[in-house]
């Protein structure tokens, strides 16, 4: 049985007690929470995960992370190294988007390593392998759909991007569209390039139910990616957009009915007025279903610091309610990204996080600012370093950079605001 049919016949799971752990609540809240579909726990029957993590309403906002080589940057253990730094600073799930290599080992290696959940995003396999045999990167066949997503069940995945609703319709719309950008999500274009190829529905629209038979066996969770995603600021909401979400809306009632496990993927790049809007339109017509957003990206005029972007908009898309957030790296829409980008888009990532979750007093959040405060009232540095979201790296580097002898730091000196209140607030 799924975590989300065993929440229905009021059953708390083994990983249901140890994510109530984590979030601080009731086992009995996130047990609900999985029961009405308001949150998510994935995790495939095959992996063995050590921190597992649940993703929705009223719970702390996770973050993921993306890995993955590319043709030109092939790497195998160059992205376990990536996967090693994203574990190490706080990742609350991994997703492989590889695109070369053995594919299917690396996958298996990420699964194996992986504390927590593990996501992909089965259509590369398809198109990938196409390619590599000097065919189009569409010239995979109907059954590949399927066959390519029973196969990242079989080898662990936790949780699985699909483009189920870029259908006849959308595309259609596709044609007509205005936009700037028409498609800037790699699986969204496979797929509807292979349904303008062969005049097809989408397969995995088509055939829908035996995905869910599938999911249902593995306790896969879908995330019903947004394949028609605004990839400019220009772009921002619209008919493309919403005629998707108009589609997600109805598969989230089919996988929740047929007790799978169901999130929705979300913008993208919106201007800021944009974003409250989105996620409210999104949670409405999902029926609050988890929604897990890429950035969004809230100007595309700042190339090289897309991870501050992208933590600007995932902080106000949280504020709104928005429950998972996919890092965005420096590198992103420029290269393929470093183990050192890897760790800096998720340190932003992670900060946007924090500062949602404590302002929404989550109890690990909020008391981890108590402590802080009183770090800093007390000058312990080595506490300060031990609550840094980045492992207090920065603070050490700065510490070192610019000493200073007495207590406080090299900024005010004998005038430490910090200090003087101290000693003559309390009549010293
Ligand atoms: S010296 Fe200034 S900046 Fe440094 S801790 Fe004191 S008040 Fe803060």
């Amino acid at each position: 049985m799924t975590q989300l049919q065993q929440a229905r016949e009021n059953k708390i799971t083994n990983e249901m007690r140890r994510t109530a752990e984590y979030e601080v609540v009731d086992p009995e809240v996130i047990r609900q929470l999985i029961a009405d579909g308001f949150a998510v726990l994935p995790k495939n029957i095959k992996h063995n995960i050590d921190t597992p993590r649940v993703i929705g309403k009223n719970l702390d906002v996770k973050v993921n992370v993306n890995i993955g080589t590319s043709k030109d940057y092939s790497s195998f253990e160059e992205e376990i190294v990536k996967a090693k730094v994203a574990f190490t600073y706080g990742a609350d799930a991994i997703m492989i988007l590889s695109t070369w290599g053995d594919l299917r080992k690396m996958r298996r290696e990420i699964v194996e390593l992986s504390p927590v959940p593990v996501g992909s995003v089965p259509i590369y396999d398809a198109a990938v392998r196409s390619y590599r045999e000097n065919k189009k990167v569409i010239d995979f066949s109907e059954g590949d759909f399927i066959e390519m997503f029973k196969e990242h069940a079989e080898d662990g995945i936790d949780f699985m991007t699909i483009h189920v609703g870029v259908t006849n319709d959308v595309v259609k719309r596709l044609k007509k569209t205005e936009r700037i950008l028409k498609i800037v999500s790699r699986g969204g274009s496979i797929v509807s390039g292979w349904m303008l190829e062969n005049k097809l529905e989408n397969p995995f629209y088509s055939h829908f139910d035996e995905i869910l038979s599938i999911a249902s066996e593995y306790d896969i969770t879908l995330s019903l990616g947004d394949g028609m995603r605004p990839g400019a600021f220009v772009d921002g909401t619209d008919d493309l957009q919403l005629e998707e979400l108009f589609v997600l809306g109805e598969l989230v009632k089919r996988s929740r009915a047929a007790g799978v496990q169901v999130m929705v993927e979300g913008p993208g790049h919106l201007p800021i007025d944009q974003i409250e809007m989105n996620v409210r339109l999104a949670k409405t017509i999902t029926d609050d279903a988890p929604f897990f957003v890429l950035g969004p990206v809230v100007t595309d005029c700042a190339p090289g610091y897309d991870h501050i972007v992208s933590a600007i908009g995932g902080a106000i898309a949280s504020m709104h309610g928005t429950d998972f957030l996919c890092y965005v790296t420096p590198a992103e829409h420029v290269s393929l990204p470093t183990a050192e980008d890897v760790k800096e888009g998720l340190i932003v990532s992670k900060i946007a996080a924090q500062a949602v979750n404590a302002s929404r007093k989550r109890k690990r959040a909020y008391q981890r600012e108590k402590k802080m405060a009183i770090a800093r009232k007390e000058f312990n540095w080595d506490e300060q370093m031990k609550l840094s979201i980045d492992k207090g790296e920065k603070l050490k580097q700065y510490r070192e950079k610019r000493p200073y002898s007495e207590e406080g730091c090299s900024m005010c000196g004998p005038f430490c605001a910090i200090r003087i209140v101290e000693k003559y607030s309390d009549g010293k």
